[in-house]
């Protein structure tokens, strides 16, 4: 383990630059295949006797510098880069889960991971007990025989509640399954849930470590640190049908999910990442630190300024004195809670969605985590296909307006909702 701190990691690690030729930047290797010294080498290097590249889809020289780098700032043994997010999740579940087995996941997901978990996962035969995440007996009570793994956010988009990440992972560990927390919204600048007991922690890379919206990307960071031989994965144990007899378990020891992700997750589901992607993604993670205590700063002075406002009903960030998740922001995020910040609009759904439609600074869309502030209306788009109790559980309400804070200058962000505050009292509020 490198003694370097973040900042200096997320610059440096996983960049040997003799092996790239001196090239200071990282290089974008856009092939997608990679000529063998001769048959024998080939051989070897399908068998895993040797290792090196193959085919794109299963590694290619660019991303493994962004697997590595992202791997040291997580403090992981190995790390798996996707097309994105989503690709990442239903990978990871794919690679670790069979038909029969059960999840217990937090109910406070992003809309899209709530899906696959709530409609297209139990078509395969796994199933998922979601459970309200503030109370961590919660996770205990929900766990059956055949579960397999807990699924949380450390900090939930978009109900931003802060995960006690230490006493659920307490509960992964008593019934011997991998504890897998999405990290996308923290960072890896601000949280690092292999500290606090996760064993496999994911993010879309999409968001703030990408930072600038323009590269969608995912990755799934290995702890190295489950005990795959403890009779719950036999998978891992016993000979792969899926790769010839090997035993992941026993032959690549604390990198045995890394290389299932590899060996199987991405030859039979093929979301490997853009290599030219990994690229953009590394040019945002190099500055990562540094924006994502800027957005923090600006979150966090936007959400008490928004508490003062007359047409806000109620405002939720980490880091106000008045959030109910100040107490465990302060213990797993006390550098800063990150961008996001929700808001009621007095007048409920369509003074919500009058709000969005008004805004110019903010841009009307479904992302979070970009340079340039962001603002949607989740009721009426990104949790539209979620029933209404769903949609509660998920932490949408009507009124609900998320709003991704951006770098911008903070009084021009202010001007911006003042505006669209006084197009309220125009239409829906009179
Ligand atoms: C966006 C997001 C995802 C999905 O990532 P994509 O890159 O959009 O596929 C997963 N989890 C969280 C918390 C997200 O915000």
């Amino acid at each position: 383990m490198s003694t370097q701190q973040f900042a200096t990691q997320a610059l440096h690690a996983g960049h040997d630059v003799t092996s790239t030729s001196g090239t200071r930047a990282v290089p974008i290797y856009q092939t997608t295949s990679y000529v063998f010294d001769n048959a024998d080498h080939a051989a070897n290097l399908f068998s895993l006797k040797e290792l090196g590249f193959i085919y794109t889809r299963l590694n290619n020289p660019t991303n493994q510098i962004l697997q590595d780098r992202l791997a040291a700032l997580e403090g992981g043994v190995g790390a798996v880069v996707f097309a994105s997010g989503t690709a990442a999740i239903a990978t990871g579940l794919l690679t670790l889960l069979k038909s029969g087995d059960h999840i217990v996941a937090s109910s406070s997901l992003y809309g899209g991971t709530y899906n696959l978990l709530n409609v297209t996962l139990p078509r395969l035969g796994i199933t998922t007990t979601f459970v309200d995440p503030s109370d961590p007996e919660n996770f205990e009570k929900a766990v059956q025989a055949n579960t397999r793994t807990v699924f949380v956010e450390s900090l939930g988009n978009p109900k931003l509640d802060v995960l006690d990440l230490k006493a659920i992972a307490a509960v992964a560990k008593t019934a011997g399954i991998p504890f897998i927390v999405d990290n996308t919204v923290a960072t890896p600048a601000l949280l690092n849930p292999i500290e606090h007991g996760a064993n496999i922690v994911i993010h879309s890379l999409t968001k703030y470590i990408g930072g600038q919206g323009n590269s969608l990307g995912g990755v799934i960071i290995d702890a190295g640190n489950f005990d795959w031989s403890n009779g719950n994965f036999p998978e891992f144990t016993e000979p792969s049908k899926g790769y010839h007899g090997l035993v992941y378990h026993e032959t690549l020891g604390a990198a045995a999910f890394t290389f299932k992700l590899i060996l199987e997750g991405l030859r039979d589901f093929g979301g490997a990442l853009s290599p030219t992607n990994a690229f953009n993604i590394l040019q945002g993670l190099e500055t990562l630190d540094i924006r994502i205590q800027q957005h923090s700063k600006n979150a966090l002075a936007l959400a008490t300024w928004l508490e003062q406002q007359e047409e806000v009903a109620w405002v939720n960030y980490p880091g106000l004195a008045s959030s109910s998740y100040k107490e465990l922001a302060d213990q797993y995020l006390p550098k800063g809670q990150s961008g996001i910040v929700t808001f009621g609009a007095k007048g409920g759904f369509e003074a919500a969605k009058t709000i969005a439609n008004t805004t110019k600074l903010f841009s009307l869309l479904a992302n979070i985590g970009d340079t340039k502030s962001l603002i949607i209306h989740p009721a009426s788009t990104t949790h539209q296909q979620l029933d209404t109790a769903s949609q509660e559980s998920t932490g949408v309400t009507p009124d609900l307006i998320r709003l991704s804070v951006g770098l911008e200058n903070l009084e021009d962000l202010k001007s911006d909702l003042k505006a669209a505050f006084s197009e309220l009292k125009k239409t829906v509020l009179v």
